[in-house]
């Protein structure tokens, strides 16, 4: 009877060391996770990556050299939002800004997209390159 309590609490300390570290393995992943990305792609192809951050700079770039789509964004503690944008509607500035994975905004005139992915579930873009404060689009 003894020994059968003891195979007992072995079992329960054991269920419960098990639940811990599914849990940390769980939790490790996400805290180690590099934040939000905005991914911008112009006429059906991916062209720029933006890092995210509630406590990054606030700056701003135009894609029109690049792209020739008269298109600016502005980034900041907010997100990332379209702004200063020449086209008819301007439904695209509307959007507002997008911060989260899942976000997204879009100007259908310019056929530019954006869309904020999580940055482990980030799709492979070899197209595309990251551009930052210090590296806006030429
Ligand atoms: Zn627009």
């Amino acid at each position: 009877m003894k020994g059968l309590r003891r195979w007992e609490v072995w079992l329960v300390a054991g269920v419960v060391a098990a639940c811990v570290a599914l849990g940390v393995w769980l939790y490790l992943p996400r805290a180690a996770q590099g934040g939000a990305v905005a991914l911008i792609s112009v006429d059906g192809q991916e062209r720029y990556l933006v890092a995210l951050a509630e406590d990054g700079p606030s700056w701003s770039f135009s894609i029109q050299q690049e792209t020739g789509k008269p298109v600016c964004f502005e980034v900041g503690p907010q997100g990332i939002r379209f702004s200063q944008v020449d086209c008819p509607d301007h439904l695209c500035e509307q959007m507002g800004w997008c911060l989260s994975p899942g976000n997204r905004a879009v100007c259908l005139p310019n056929r530019t997209f954006l869309a904020v992915y999580d940055r482990q579930e980030l799709p492979n873009t070899e197209e595309a390159r990251w551009i930052t404060p210090q590296q806006p689009p030429v």
